[in-house]
């Protein structure tokens, strides 16, 4: 069985994470992965606008750093892509990162409701406390879905990601999931299974089975990506991952180049 690619992985330049790119290239022939790519967190076009990105002048850096993983690994195909975070109004700035290099996709990431709020931070956790945790997800999912919408992106991160901490609405969310499903099939845009999601509070996969179930019955394609911040995690956890695709009814992922997608067999 071969494992899919890992599409989702950080370097140090984004301040917390840890190894150069070709350690990741190391573990990820090292466990038998044949394809992987970059995605690290995308500069703002205010640097200082977090602690947890790269700055702008280090984009050109980032890309000479995975050139060189391309280059000491040739057995092993490396994409070069970012992990972009959507925030209404930055449609422009995400479209000048995109015309800076020769990208093989975005992920399109919320990780903002308002441009002070980052609901995965964990220095920010206690803001949960001041909110109602259907009122945060709805908030999210509607963001989500001007992200798939958008056009901007390839791939959807971790789609549940307001699950990290624990905090589940006791509402049904199935209407917020099939908005955000049909502004992803309408667009082409694919969705993440996202293992980082096993390693935190919530102990389950990024999207739940139940949205990987909407989205294979609207036809969204799909990805996978370990978001690993170190060496060690990358493919962490991908047999699993792979299975739960296959349960739900997926045969196919997708495989980017240039921005263009090619399913693959899973
Ligand atoms: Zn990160
Ligand atoms: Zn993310």
């Amino acid at each position: 069985m071969q494992l899919p690619a890992d599409y989702h992985m950080h370097t140090p330049l984004c301040r917390h994470a840890t190894g150069e790119p070709v350690e990741y290239a190391k573990q990820a022939v090292a466990i038998g992965l044949t394809e992987i790519g970059f995605s690290d967190h995308s500069p703002m076009r205010r640097d200082g606008f977090d602690n947890w990105r790269m700055n702008q002048d280090q984009l050109d850096e980032y890309v000479e750093n995975v050139r060189k993983a391309q280059k000491d690994f040739p057995q092993l195909t490396i994409r070069l892509a970012l992990e972009v975070d959507y925030l209404p109004g930055h449609e422009d700035w995400i479209r000048e990162l995109a015309a800076r290099h020769s990208w093989d996709y975005f992920i399109g990431s919320v990780h903002y409701v308002s441009d002070s709020w980052d609901i995965d931070n964990p220095a920010k956790l206690s803001e949960w406390q001041n909110r109602n945790t259907f009122e945060v997800w709805s908030a999210y999912f509607d963001r989500l879905t001007l992200a798939a919408g958008s056009k901007l992106f390839e791939i959807i991160g971790h789609a549940d990601l307001p699950k990290k901490f624990g905090h589940r609405p006791n509402r049904d969310c199935t209407s917020l999931f099939e908005k955000f499903l049909a502004a992803a099939k309408k667009s082409g845009c694919a969705i993440e299974l996202n293992t980082a999601g096993l390693r935190k509070d919530c102990r389950e996969i990024y999207p739940s089975r139940r949205i990987l179930e909407l989205a294979f019955q609207k036809g969204v394609a799909i990805t996978f990506g370990s978001d690993a911040h170190a060496p060690e995690e990358v493919g962490m956890n991908f047999a699993e991952a792979r299975q739960l695709a296959r349960d739900v009814g997926y045969r196919e992922c997708c495989q980017f180049v240039k921005r263009k997608c090619r399913p693959i067999n899973l």
